[in-house]
């Protein structure tokens, strides 16, 4: 029989799990703190357990882990960048930078994309599996194992479309929130699956919506986001303004500048019509260049916020972080697939 997958159990099911074998609740609270807390690697860690009962534990559980395949250090600025091995020889990345208000980790939520943004190295492959909640949770202790320093916040924004893995991402942020970590310190980005953002609205979890949107009009963004032909931009604002209301979190808007394709007045224009008057935060980045794509990294960065600024938009351009290790998301483990 296959062991169970224990990292991804909320504390309800591994409450039950432990009590099926006939153990008291506490223990699985005991249990939960080593996992999820202490962040163990191994049962034996355990040492408020009985020997009897860990090696029952590790007949019916297995500890999932990844394995750092590779790791790049910034020498600018702290920045890691980390390709996970996973159980079945896939790899995901995730990356460690360092803010004034603590460190941020950009987590990954599937193997490859289904998304196909024609910018991004993460689709090109396109789409290999979900990851589990074990999955994701381990790219947060082992990156945190491995360099000392804790996460403070967490940004759903690496390998893949976190609403596309539903299920598996909200039981990680229900594990997460139940290991004591505020959800009010994650960020989950989407390409804009509009009905998973009204599900997750329902939620109420508390977590910053961040919507890559790269282009104000249905025109240009259908050109470079497939998502937009299934959910244009008038279903994807009425689903954002149904996000704001029922959580009163204000949504953060990404807009990745292109050479040619999105940086010029009328584009401006275009997105200061979408958001005007909208209570958000508009996030400009300088796209990275991927080596399989044309696109171009935009020379107008400051003059196009300089338009939004003067329109009353709130838009800032993102640092960039570990410039010498600086592939674009998903260029680490694409070279690594090709490589092998
Ligand atoms: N699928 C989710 C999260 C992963 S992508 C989403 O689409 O939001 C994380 C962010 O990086 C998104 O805003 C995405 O559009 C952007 N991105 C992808 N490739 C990029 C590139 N080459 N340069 C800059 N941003 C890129």
């Amino acid at each position: 029989m296959e062991k169970i997958d224990i990292l991804s159990l909320s504390l309800d099911e591994l409450t039950s799990e432990i009590c099926v074998m006939g153990e008291k609740k506490f223990r699985a609270k005991q249990i939960f703190d080593w996992l999820h807390i202490k962040k163990i690697k191994d049962f034996s860690q355990m040492s408020n357990i009985s020997a009897q009962f860990r090696d029952e534990l590790s007949k019916k559980f297995c500890l999932n882990q990844l394995i750092i395949k590779k790791r790049l250090v910034s020498r600018i600025d702290n920045t890691v960048k980390y390709l996970y091995e996973l159980r079945d020889g896939g790899a995901v990345e995730s990356v460690l930078m360092e803010y004034n208000h603590g460190n941020s980790l950009c987590v990954s939520t599937q193997v490859g994309c289904k998304m196909g943004c024609s910018f991004c190295a993460s689709t090109i492959a396109g789409w290999v599996r979900n990851l589990e909640p074990s999955e994701i949770l381990g790219q947060i202790y082992e990156s945190e194992r491995d360099s000392g320093r804790p996460v403070d916040s967490i940004v759903l924004m690496g390998i893949g479309e976190p609403l596309d893995n539903f299920e598996n991402v909200v039981k990680f942020l229900q594990i997460l929130s139940e290991s004591g970590f505020s959800l009010r310190r994650v960020s989950l980005s989407t390409c804009g699956v509009v009905d998973k953002i009204r599900e997750l609205a329902k939620l109420r979890l508390g977590v910053t919506l961040s919507v890559s949107l790269h282009a104000a009009s249905d025109e240009k963004r259908s050109a470079i986001m497939p998502i937009n032909r299934r959910f244009d931009l008038k279903t994807l604002m009425e689903a954002c303004d149904d996000y704001f209301d029922q959580t009163g979190r204000r949504i953060s808007f990404e807009y990745s500048l292109i050479e040619g394709v999105n940086d010029d007045d009328e584009s401006a224009d275009e997105l200061i019509t979408l958001l005007g008057g909208k209570n958000c935060h508009i996030n400009l980045i300088p796209i990275n260049e991927v080596k399989e794509r044309e696109f171009r990294k935009s020379r107008s960065i400051l003059r196009f916020q300089k338009r939004l600024n003067a329109a009353g938009l709130n838009a800032t351009v993102r640092r960039t972080l570990g410039a010498d290790i600086n592939a674009a998301c998903g260029q680490l483990r694409r070279d690594d697939l090709l490589n092998s």
